[in-house]
């Protein structure tokens, strides 16, 4: 009898305690609403492919004032019918500015005229931050080892597919990059992020870099701690051409 009557005298009491707790608030739509700081505007160009209201443009096809060659000196490279080729054997061009994080706009069109074959035709390649190179090369109908083709983080991540358009066809590269971040004794805390897509075709997505780019080695040995680094396009001796070339910084 007396475990009866404290069996209910306990239910009272939770009776009385649940009684008493509040009903939770009730939300409304306006309470998940974020208003500020408002978003910035940028207008974007006509086409997807021009630049947008707060980009830096790298080369319209006039002049080559924002890029240097290897030495910090003019670039020499042929900047002709609004766009700007390699000359074979002046090496590299590079911006005169220096990036981390960025979305990259840049058109590339490899030789009308087919010569050699694998990486010995059309072959050129664009670096993020100077060191990571996402690969040019004319690969329609010309088989190369996987993680050396178009599209692909060179000998790091091969390409999703093959979306090359025709030896003499412009071609787009749109990047998303995020810049490494390091530890204190210099390796990755996090490493290089790198989105890409090709003529509209996903071709990277969001591939974590292990390293520079090593045509010779294993990019982990060496990894370096770094800061901003400019975009470099490279003389691979294939007369490759380049044109609207425009930078967001993120
Ligand atoms: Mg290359």
């Amino acid at each position: 009898m007396r475990k009866y009557l404290v069996f209910a005298v306990l239910l009272y009491a939770a009776a009385t305690v649940f009684a008493q707790t509040p009903e939770p608030m009730k939300m409304k739509p306006e309470m998940t609403e974020i208003w500020d700081p408002e978003i910035r505007v940028v207008t974007p160009g006509q086409a997807p492919s021009d630049a947008p209201s707060d980009a830096i443009v790298l080369f319209d096809g006039t002049n080559l004032n924002e890029w240097t060659n290897g030495k910090g000196e003019p670039a020499e490279w042929t900047l002709a019918d609004g766009c700007v080729t390699v000359k074979k054997g002046t090496g590299t061009i590079q911006t005169k500015r220096v990036f981390n994080d960025f979305q990259l706009h840049i058109e590339w069109r490899t030789p009308a005229e087919v010569v050699g074959e694998s990486q010995g035709r059309g072959n050129s390649g664009i670096f993020m931050q100077g060191i990571y190179e996402l690969q040019v090369l004319d690969n329609y109908n010309n088989r190369t080892y996987r993680n050396g083709q178009a599209g692909s983080i060179y000998k790091q991540h091969p390409p999703l597919v093959n979306a090359c358009k025709a030896p003499g066809v412009w071609q787009t590269y749109d990047v998303i990059y995020t810049a490494p971040r390091f530890n204190e004794d210099g390796t990755y805390f996090t490493p290089p992020t790198i989105t890409v897509l090709q003529n509209g075709v996903l071709v990277q997505n969001n591939v974590k870099m292990r390293g520079p780019t090593e045509y010779i080695g294993i990019p982990e040995y060496t990894v370096k701690k770094h800061g901003a680094g400019p975009i470099v396009l490279q003389d691979h001796g294939n007369p490759v051409s380049f044109r609207n070339i425009w930078i967001r910084e993120l």
